[in-house]
């Protein structure tokens, strides 16, 4: 059975999954928006563990524990810079969705919540953003079986909308 793909509009750092993923920096030390969210959330620990990793580059992802979080595990990702769309962004940020999953599906995690990586600051169109995520998540999922859940977490009612219209148009796929 395919895992179901979901879409909320909701905090993720108050999400009870097995991972949330941080849509984090190349230095993975914290920054604004989520990922500042998400580190006042799991506590001091999170950074300690995240000072071991010597970063991260863009499209990659790294797991860490949840520490106080409700969740259990970080997918720390590090999504585009949208330069104007010449720049692979858009590659880049499919691999920041494949390779989440991937980390997930190797360590047997059943459930993981995404939030839109690159529509804060770093300024990816927003239906472009959302598109990417919910096309190559599904392709993803459809090729493994342990994840159950995939939950699309927008913080704002834009993203909301999105998400649901790209849920929209992959399922009539
Ligand atoms: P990026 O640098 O990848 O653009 P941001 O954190 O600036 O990352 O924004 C990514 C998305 O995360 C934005 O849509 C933003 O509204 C959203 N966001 C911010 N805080 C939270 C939160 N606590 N839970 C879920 N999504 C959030």
């Amino acid at each position: 059975m395919t895992a179901k793909l979901t879409i909320l509009r909701d905090d993720i750092t108050k999400l009870s999954v097995d991972a949330i993923v941080n849509a984090a920096n190349s230095s993975l030390l914290g920054g604004g928006g989520v990922d500042g969210a998400i580190h006042r959330a799991a506590g001091n620990q999170l950074l300690a563990e995240c000072r071991k990793l010597n970063g991260c580059e863009t499209g990659q992802a790294k797991m860490t524990d949840g520490y106080d979080l409700p969740a259990a595990k970080v997918i720390h990702t590090v999504g585009p810079i949208w330069q104007g769309g010449n720049g692979n962004e858009a590659n880049l940020l499919a691999s920041c969705y494949r390779n989440s999953i991937a980390l997930a599906d190797k360590h047997q995690l059943k459930t993981i919540a995404f939030p839109a990586i690159s529509c804060g600051v770093y300024g990816y169109p927003i239906d472009q953003a959302c598109q990417i995520a919910v096309s190559t998540v599904a392709t993803e999922v459809a090729k493994i079986d342990t994840i159950r859940k995939v939950i699309f977490c927008a913080f704002d009612d834009k993203v909301y909308q999105q998400f649901l219209d790209a849920l929209q148009q992959t399922q009539a796929h």
